[in-house]
């Protein structure tokens, strides 16, 4: 989300995972209720761009 109503899908640098943590290939996702009421202005005061779908549906550990 980079605009309040605006949700697209982009491209993003994937990061090195550091010490402790796992690279992981999220294969799908959902949107929730929460996540829709942010597109729609819920949630004034947030810093954007914001990644939103935290509702991993299927994922697989591909790095260290
Ligand atoms: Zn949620």
């Amino acid at each position: 989300m980079s605009a309040p109503d605006s949700l697209r899908v982009v491209e993003r640098t994937i990061p090195e995972p550091g010490p402790g943590q796992v690279r992981i290939r999220v294969e799908a996702c959902g949107i929730c209720h929460t996540d829709a009421a942010t597109v729609m202005g819920a949630y004034p005061g947030l810093t954007l761009p914001l990644v939103l779908g935290h509702e991993e549906l299927w994922l697989k550990r591909i790095a260290n």
